[in-house]
């Protein structure tokens, strides 16, 4: 009761910047942060659940020396350490899928303890030698979405920091009490037959079946699947449902909504190179 105050001088002002809004004299910052989303509700609100996405790790001066001090996907394992802790010094434990199921699909009461999914696209091999000891030392699990064609059978045999390195299968196993692996495609991740469309949106359903069945072999059985460069469509997430997918992870931007049904799709809240630490924070605030 001793938050209803605060709570309503929160909704005046959200109400008051939404006016401002009207009239045009927000900006679109404004109104982006401070717009509630009016079809959900307050208790469907608490039940969204935030799912971060990184992609590559390098230690800072690695980072800084290569070719990848400019990259958009490549943080550095500092950076990495330090959300990390601010994760745990905030009261915010790990899903594993299985949790996260039940939750996004409200099977699951929603505790009070802070709950977060934290996942890695393309399965490159700094995620393992970089931000896996991080996460077993902070006590944090984690997803892996890998491109499972482009994985060795074994380890590489030297870290490349100039070049993308990715997991190898042999690798796998052992990383399992941390890492959950789920489906990027096999070999679908890139735009061969198409300069401006994911091979999966031109892949036939031959190929495609295909696909998938070449990474589940990998992966063993998953229902999670990440679309490459957040493309998809209606078409490709049907066929996909057909094949045994139900979890389809997007670039959409958002915490990730309750709800029901044969697909289920999920915004996530990418962490960039280029966010601080206060902007980390922000990604958890109930209004994101
Ligand atoms: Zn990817």
């Amino acid at each position: 009761m001793k938050l209803f105050p605060q709570t309503l001088l929160r909704w005046l002002v959200l109400c008051l910047l939404s006016c401002l809004a009207g009239l045009g004299m927000a900006s679109d910052q404004d109104v982006t942060d401070a717009t509630p989303d009016e079809e959900t509700s307050a208790p469907e609100r608490a039940r969204r659940i935030p799912v971060i996405t990184y992609h590559h790790h390098l230690p800072q001066d690695l980072k800084m020396a290569g070719r990848y001090r400019d990259g958009s996907v490549t943080n550095s394992v500092e950076s990495f350490r330090e959300q990390m802790e601010w994760l745990r010094q905030n009261g915010y434990s790990s899903l594993k899928l299985e949790e996260f199921e039940a939750l996004i699909e409200n099977r699951a009461d929603p505790s009070m303890e802070k709950k977060v999914l934290i996942t890695f696209d393309d399965g490159y091999l700094t995620t393992l030698k970089f931000c896996y000891p991080i996460l077993k030392e902070y006590g944090f699990t984690a997803v892996v979405f890998l491109i499972t064609g482009r994985q060795p059978a074994l380890a590489e045999s030297r870290f490349l920091p100039e070049k993308l390195q990715y997991i190898a299968r042999a690798q796998m196993a052992p990383a399992s009490d941390v890492f959950e692996w789920a489906a990027h495609t096999h070999n679908l991740h890139s735009m061969k037959l198409n300069p401006s469309r994911s091979d999966l949106l031109v892949a036939d359903d031959g190929a495609l079946a295909e696909d998938a069945a070449l990474s589940l072999a990998q992966l063993g059985q998953t229902r999670h699947f990440c679309f490459p460069f957040g493309q998809y469509d209606e078409q490709v997430t049907e066929r996909l449902t057909h094949l045994g997918f139900r979890y389809f992870y997007t670039t959409g931007k958002g915490w990730a909504q309750p709800q029901q049904g044969r697909k289920i799709m999920i915004s996530r809240l990418n962490v960039s190179p280029r966010m601080t630490l206060a902007g980390f924070a922000r990604l958890f605030r109930d209004d994101t």
